[in-house]
């Protein structure tokens, strides 16, 4: 088996696995609320996750919340909002749009505005900056995602924050592709709002961060219990919060060797694509500011649907476009919002992968990907 659709869910690492499991035994188990001792060592346990994960994106502990996942956390933000404005761009996840066309997720009627974006899927930052200016006395937040998570394209975070901080405007940024992929500084880099999910770099679906800097006035997104400082009511995800505070750890040590291997992994993949297609391939997104573990591959004339039912069949997984939204048949807005047309759109696959994927699994993925390409250029031509 081939599984290169890792930016759509990834495995557990062992160790975060191990890390776990004590968690769900009944020599551990206890409510974190709990003043007995195995309650005071779940609340130790989460802790100490709370840790390491503000040391992968260089916060405070007391600024890090854990949700569900990272469309918890991208919906949970909104709540801290002062003003009605929102600037954003159109190539966004949908756990960033879709919760403002509910109204109940904000405690103001918030308008959308949305700057432009290069073909490569980075954000105009001319076109964003106008945009701050027109709308500032109204702004509540900017909103730009560090990573996309269809094009691999890295956004300039840093240069976003600056521009905030410039106008004093909160600003957030969707860090689900970017956690084990880039650097992450949020104190360095004027972030205000982050959000992350840890099925995307190495610990289990379900559980998810929400950063909050200490300079924000904090709003409640789930009433209950009082838990996470009154923020987010609900017994804690013990194994969960402990899964993602190990995969931080785990990510945060590879994370110069593991941009290297993904660099390399990519070059494996295009030269012997190269080799076998002879140029008749695309490839979207920047080619410099980007994280190599994700490709998305543009073949003209070769539809991606049926191209992933070839692939499928010799166990080679990957995907059209993100895996995120189950029920929408629709094509990429991702891609759409790049200028990409219909036809293309319908001819793009992403190849995302892993902590672990190697060359060999590169190589027949690549070949994978040619023969059966030419499979369908042959039977539709
Ligand atoms: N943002 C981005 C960029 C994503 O790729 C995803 C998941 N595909 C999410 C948010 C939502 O994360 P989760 O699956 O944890 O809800």
């Amino acid at each position: 088996m081939v599984y290169l659709d890792h930016a759509a869910s990834t495995a557990p690492f062992p160790e975060v696995l191990d890390a776990m499991l004590p968690w769900f035994q009944p020599c551990h188990i206890g409510n974190p609320s709990s003043i007995h001792s195995q309650g005071v060592s779940a609340r130790h346990a989460i802790e100490k996750a709370r840790e390491q994960v503000a040391q992968m994106i260089g916060a405070d502990p007391s600024e890090i919340f854990f949700t569900s996942g990272g469309t918890e956390a991208n919906n949970a933000w909104f709540r801290c909002l002062t003003k009605h404005i929102v600037l954003t761009d159109e190539i966004e996840h949908h756990s960033i749009s879709e919760p403002l066309k509910n109204a109940c997720v904000c405690p103001l009627p918030v308008v959308m505005k949305y700057a432009r974006v290069w073909s490569d899927g980075s954000v105009d930052m001319d076109d964003l900056e106008r945009l701050i200016i027109e709308n500032k006395k109204a702004l509540g937040a900017v909103s730009v995602m560090w990573v996309n998570n269809e094009l691999g394209t890295v956004n300039p975070i840093k240069e976003i924050g600056t521009l905030c901080k410039k106008y004093d405007v909160p600003f957030h940024t969707d860090a689900v592709a970017a956690a084990g992929h880039v650097p992450i500084d949020v104190h360095a880099y004027n972030v205000d709002f982050l959000s992350l999910s840890g099925h995307k770099f190495g610990a289990p679906q379900g559980i998810g961060v929400l950063y909050i800097s200490n300079r924000i006035r904090k709003e409640p997104w789930v009433y209950g219990g009082g838990q996470e400082r009154g923020l987010r009511g609900g017994t804690e995800n013990v194994p969960g919060i402990v899964g993602i505070g190990k995969a931080a750890e785990i990510v945060t040590k590879r994370l110069p060797r593991q941009m290297a291997q993904w660099a390399h992994l990519r070059d494996v993949f295009l030269n012997e694509l190269s080799v076998e297609m002879d140029g008749e391939f695309h490839i979207n997104g920047d080619t410099d500011r980007r994280s190599s573990a994700i490709i998305s591959l543009t073949l003209p004339g070769v539809n991606s649907e049926s191209l992933l039912l070839l692939l499928d069949q010799q166990d080679i997984y990957l995907s059209a476009g993100s895996a995120c939204s189950a029920s929408d048949a629709t094509t990429s807005h991702v891609l759409r919002g790049i200028g990409l047309s219909e036809e293309s759109v319908a001819c793009t696959v992403r190849i995302s992968m892993g902590f672990d994927t190697t060359d060999d699994e590169m190589r027949q993925a690549a070949q994978g990907v040619a023969s059966a390409a030419h499979r369908l250029k042959v039977m539709y031509s």
